[in-house]
């Protein structure tokens, strides 16, 4: 009796594991997320990298066959499941520090790398720190394409709707008027946002909206729902290739102190 119950049961396990079949998996896309360069080792700070840093991380892509797509080449897998290149990486910027243009875009050009940078619509030639809309044509028609983040940099998510709609057509119109094309993509100031903010960006045309949620994107991902991946004057090429390989930084104090 014992062996006839122990050969059901072995029948049952052997029948309950049939090999499932191969899932193709969906791609996971890394979107790097920059803000300001310096060449000065003294002025690094979270949102302050070296540009000898950048540099090192953009060569690490270039020479390990990561291609940086453009934000029209993910919309465009996400809408029209258009095949990415098996590498795909995006390389953004926030914000429109003037060292984008002098330290960033140097970079990127010598290396025929894409990147996109959120600009703040009312930023533009604003300051000294701030680049002008002659530097922003200039990267825009060279590879450094220009989006949205905002008009003033609001915190959407603590604005009623009818202010975020406002300030996200806002920036829309003006840097499409300075552009010259369809400014389709938006980048969440500080990451804050909410669901009135993804009507509201909706409802004014723009296609994506990043947020400074870490981890990979994928095409099945929300368009209004970007994750991407903070990078910080403590990250090498070790806790770059960490965040290409799991998207996401390692643990942080060790990210931080110890790499
Ligand atoms: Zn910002």
């Amino acid at each position: 009796m014992k062996n006839k119950i122990a050969f059901v049961l072995t029948l049952i396990i052997i029948l309950s594991c049939k090999v499932a079949p191969a899932k193709t998996q969906t791609q996971q896309i890394p979107v790097f997320m920059y803000h300001m360069l310096t060449t000065d080792s003294h002025k690094t700070n979270n949102l302050t990298i070296l540009q000898s840093a950048f540099r090192s991380q953009m060569n690490y892509l270039k020479t390990n066959g990561y291609t940086t797509i453009t934000m029209d080449q993910f919309y465009d897998s996400m809408s029209k499941k258009i095949i990415l290149p098996a590498k795909s990486v995006l390389i953004t910027f926030d914000d429109g520090y003037i060292s984008n243009y002098k330290l960033a875009y140097p970079v990127l050009k010598a290396n025929k790398q894409k990147a996109t940078l959120f600009m703040i619509s009312h930023e533009v030639g604003r300051t000294s720190d701030s680049m002008n809309a002659k530097q922003l044509l200039e990267m825009d028609i060279n590879g450094f394409r220009v989006e949205s983040h905002t008009d003033w940099h609001e915190n959407l998510g603590s604005l009623p709707y009818a202010k975020q709609l406002n300030a996200i057509r806002a920036a829309k119109t003006s840097l499409e008027k300075l552009l010259g094309r369809k400014v389709m993509y938006l980048a969440y100031p500080c990451g804050s946002y909410n669901t009135n903010t993804i009507k509201a960006a909706h409802a004014a045309g723009c296609n994506l909206g990043l947020t400074t949620n870490e981890g990979f994107t994928s095409r099945l991902d929300n368009p209004y729902r970007i994750n991407r991946i903070y990078m910080g004057p403590s990250d090498n090429l070790k806790t770059l290739k960490h965040k290409l390989d799991y998207g996401k930084q390692l643990m942080w104090h060790i990210n931080t102190y110890l790499l």
